[in-house]
């Protein structure tokens, strides 16, 4: 997993190297030697969500409702940010539409 700052100097290197010019700044600052730039790039920790409350697991996006390492629950499908929006538009729809 890479933060914010390291994301910019690991997105700097593919500016400047390409594919390889990434994959070799991720190995100097990771001590790890990917061969997949695609890995690399979902090792961005942003695209994660927080730790679990319960099992300290990464969720798998900012979003998440649960946890899906042990299922603990973190809101209701009635609570789950970006669909609430979604789910209204579509209640107040006038009929025949
Ligand atoms: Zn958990």
């Amino acid at each position: 997993m890479v933060d914010d700052a390291e994301w910019s100097r690991v997105w700097a290197a593919y500016g400047s190297g390409g594919p390889r010019g990434l994959l070799d700044e991720y190995e100097r600052m990771t001590g790890f030697r990917e061969t997949d730039l695609y890995a690399v790039l979902h090792h961005r920790i942003d695209l994660y969500g927080p730790p679990c409350p319960r099992c300290e697991t990464v969720l798998r996006t900012p979003v998440a409702y649960k946890c899906f390492e042990c299922g603990h629950v973190l809101r209701t499908g009635n609570d789950s940010g970006g669909r609430k929006g979604l789910a209204s538009s579509v209640v107040n729809r006038p009929a025949g539409e």
